[in-house]
């Protein structure tokens, strides 16, 4: 049995000051709450104020990019995966979507990450999706494999023991369309078959595969119970301790 990871992505949102009061409330609300692991992923501004707060508790924290030059350098407004790590982050997320549409990342961008982030001993939640007009185009599974077989290419399964991927199909990001239990179930598959031939098949059973794009709390419990569903990456429905609190106890 594969653990389910349940992971908040805050986006741009919340200050240091934001981010604290959110946790006071949320600590209290999944206390003793152990059957799945809890990430919770701020903007870089506000890991210290969530790892301040998490101390003593099962959560864990990570940061929503990552450089890939791992020496420090000349590269302002950058962070290398040494920073997180010394700041007490667990875990990066790798090739969002919204880093894709909006500032250039490619599936190649995405391996060079993926690839220093999982050397320096990050867990990587690296993500893949087709966009509306690729599903359309009946063309999800190319894109996926795509996706996959270029984020993962020239890593070794040793060295990808971290890796978790998330499966975000763009059109159901913030959007309130979430896509079906079977949908995800289906292009889960595909990531798995993927894993398998750049990983093996040992590792790909193993590797957790997480479904993102309008995770609520009314379609948590139907999502996370499908087998091939590890866990969720939660956008909107984080941001707030109540209902990122009744995700998590899906
Ligand atoms: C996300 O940002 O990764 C995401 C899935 O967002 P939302 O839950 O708001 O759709």
């Amino acid at each position: 049995m594969r653990k389910k990871l349940i992971a908040a992505n805050w986006k741009m949102y919340k200050t240091p000051a934001e981010a604290r009061e959110f946790m006071q409330a949320f600590l209290p609300l999944i206390d003793g709450h152990d059957r799945d692991e809890i990430v919770i992923c701020p903007p870089y501004i506000d890991i210290a104020s969530v790892i301040d707060s998490a101390r003593g508790t099962n959560i864990k924290v990570g940061a929503q990019n990552v450089f890939w030059e791992k020496d420090s350098g000349a590269f302002t407004g950058e962070v290398n995966p040494s920073m997180l790590l010394g700041a007490g982050c667990e875990y990066v997320i790798v090739g969002h979507s919204e880093r894709r549409q909006y500032f250039g990342e490619t599936d190649d961008t995405v391996n060079r990450r993926t690839e220093v982030a999982l050397e320096a001993g990050l867990g990587v939640i690296a993500c893949v999706g087709e966009v509306l007009e690729e599903r359309e185009a009946g063309i999800t599974e190319d894109v996926l494999r795509r996706q996959c077989a270029r984020a993962f290419r020239g890593i070794s399964a040793r060295k990808a023991a971290k890796l978790v991927v998330a499966y975000e199909p763009v059109w159901a990001i913030g959007t309130g369309k979430t896509a079906t239990p079977e949908i995800a179930a289906n292009a889960h598959s595909v990531i798995r078959g993927e894993a398998e031939k750049s990983f093996g098949r040992e590792f790909a059973q193993q590797l957790k595969i997480l479904y993102g794009g309008s995770v609520k709390p009314d379609n948590a419990n139907a999502l996370m119970s499908q087998p091939e569903i590890d866990g969720a990456l939660v956008g909107g429905a984080s941001l707030k301790p109540d209902s990122f609190a009744q995700i998590v106890k899906w």
